[in-house]
């Protein structure tokens, strides 16, 4: 029997159309690049992308093109991202943070044709230009008055290019599972790969998100992703935010514990989401300033591991639900959220934390298994750790412009993290596969190390890494960078450890170094620092 339901493709300019329509007053606050805060709402956002998508048009951007952006969180990118996709042309987020020669690459690769830039990325630009054969176009964010005299090709101020449209345009229609969106992983080994996501899985995404047990986001909610839109499809909020009403702060480049702290005072918000990196950097804030955080009541973490100690300060001194969250670029991004099952709901102090710190639990849509190295599923008990492999229908299938078959059997994807299972569905990553150290035939989970570390009040901020053992194989070793002022000797930290992890996991040896490298999206380098350290001699050795 044929389906007698409304055939009624889910397309992401739908979403803003319903933001505009039945939350138009809903304020969307960003802090400019130019400086000043601009206020607009749902209702403007629309009206605007309408012109970016005629003004799109009428340079001759179609169905499947492909636009970059180089933006921070602005109004202006979120208008953006919803003119482009309006006319069937793609987003492709690049991240500023990654290095030129990637960023010619990844552009190159994707054939954009337009870039839309903020300010802050016009002298980079100006220097990759050459390189750059595919872009017929450099749309700088801005309006005429801050419009720097550049020579990028066909340069002109956004603010002037869409005052050239008066925004009588119809979206454009085509199928659900057509192209929106574009990222790339930032690829620590390798070329970066390329990850499309469609209308259809957005929206999916989106949904997923705001359930209860996820971001959980309404119409009362007044939400900021400190998280860049660039950094893995933005965690959907684009999306997410505009399809439950919610109200959005857009925090701009000034991502410091006090600007995130301003702006999330200023604007009373409710909700944000961000890599751990900037949580230190608040928290740091706060405990300097005796700061509080009166209005907020929920803090995504998510993009590395939310050290114990971080969920700690959130929860008890601050009263901000901590909602740990695991996920990839390819995973659209989110895989997994952790909220308080009733199994765990009652629990408190350092139980609760127990659980805070684990990824959590897939919401509808995702699927989970943990496999050994040959490929047979492993029980959820909680202990047994294996590849983390994903199934479902906001997972990628396959990378651009690339023939690996990167699914098994079953349709599973393997993420390249190792994770164990709980018997309530809680998954905890304990590593990357490649940088879990193996000391003795035995997996010794990084990230348990660093997030213990992070643990002792004068640590900043810590990675552990495995270091060549002759007897052992790897044995880790520990990297600190410690608070300002602040000093420990290596004896202090390793007993601060000893008790809370197996014996044999304490590292053998305690480096002090002035800054940890990070990749593009805030994650440890730990490429960089196995290079940096590989000569290393252990005192064990
Ligand atoms: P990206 O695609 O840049 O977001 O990187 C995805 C990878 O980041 C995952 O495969 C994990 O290794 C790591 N990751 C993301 N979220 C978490 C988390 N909450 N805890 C530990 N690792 C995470």
């Amino acid at each position: 029997m044929l389906v007698l339901m409304q055939d009624w493709p889910l397309l992401c300019h739908r979403v803003i159309d319903h933001a505009a329509t039945h939350h138009a007053n809903r304020m969307v606050v960003s802090r400019s690049v130019e400086g000043p805060t601009h206020t607009t709402n749902y209702a403007g956002i629309r009206a605007r992308a309408l012109k970016v998508a005629q003004r799109l048009d009428r340079d001759g951007i179609r169905l499947g093109d492909r636009v970059a952006t180089l933006a921070w969180n602005t109004w202006r990118h979120l208008e953006a991202w919803y003119g482009i996709m309006g006319v069937g042309a793609i987003y492709h987020t690049v991240n500023p943070r990654l290095f030129a020669d990637q960023i010619v690459w990844i552009i190159n690769h994707a054939e954009d044709r337009i870039v839309l830039t903020d300010l802050t990325f016009v002298p980079l630009l100006e220097k990759l230009a050459d390189k750059l054969p595919t872009v017929e176009r450099y749309i700088v964010l801005t309006d005429a008055a801050h419009m720097p005299p550049t020579a990028l090709r066909n340069a002109v101020a956004y603010e002037t290019w869409i005052a050239e449209a008066d925004g009588d345009f119809a979206w454009k229609s085509f199928d659900e599972n057509t192209a929106a969106g574009m990222c790339y992983t930032s690829g620590t080994t390798g070329n970066p790969k390329g990850v499309v996501y469609s209308h259809r899985s957005n929206i999916l995404l989106a949904l997923t998100a705001n359930e209860p047990d996820a971001f959980g986001l309404s119409s009362r909610d007044i939400v900021m992703p400190v998280v860049p839109l660039f950094h893995a499809n933005g965690w959907s909020i684009a999306f997410s935010a505009p399809i439950a009403g919610a109200s959005l702060v857009m925090p701009g480049m000034k991502l410091d514990g006090a600007s995130i702290h301003e702006m999330l005072t200023a604007y009373r918000v409710s909700c944000t989401a961000a890599v751990p990196t900037i949580w230190l950097m608040l928290l740091q804030h706060l405990e300097a300033t005796g700061g509080a955080l009166p209005y907020l009541k929920r803090v995504v973490i998510g993009g590395s591991a939310c050290p114990r100690a971080m969920a700690q300060k959130f929860e008890n001194i601050y009263g901000v639900q901590v909602i740990h969250a695991w996920g990839m670029t390819e995973m659209s991004p989110l895989g997994s959220l952790c909220t308080l099952k009733p199994e765990y709901a009652s629990l408190t102090g350092d139980a609760k934390l127990d659980v805070l710190v684990k990824q959590g639990h897939p919401p509808f849509m995702i699927e989970m298994k943990i496999e050994d190295d040959a490929g047979r599923r492993l029980p959820w008990d909680g202990k047994s750790s294996g590849r983390l492999m994903v199934r479902g229908p906001t997972v990628a299938r396959a990378y651009y412009k690339d023939d690996s078959d990167i699914l098994d059997a079953e349709g599973f994807f393997d993420t390249g993290d190792v994770a164990t299972m709980d018997p309530y569905g809680y998954m905890q990553i304990t590593d990357r596969s490649k940088d879990v150290i193996k000391s003795g035939g035995e997996w010794i989970s990084s990230i348990e190390l660093e997030n213990l570390a992070v643990g002792h009040p004068k640590v900043a901020e810590a990675a552990v890494i495995g270091v060549r053992h002759p007897k052992w194989d790897e044995r880790p070793l520990l990297v600190l960078v410690m608070k300002k002022g602040e000093s420990i000797g290596k004896n202090d930290i390793l007993d601060y450890m000893r008790g809370k992890v197996a014996n044999w996991w304490i590292p053998d040896d305690v480096v002090f170094v002035d800054e940890i490298p990070h990749t593009a999206t805030g994650k440890i380098q730990k490429t960089t620092l196995r290079e940096r350290f590989k000569d290393y001699r252990l005192p064990t050795a």
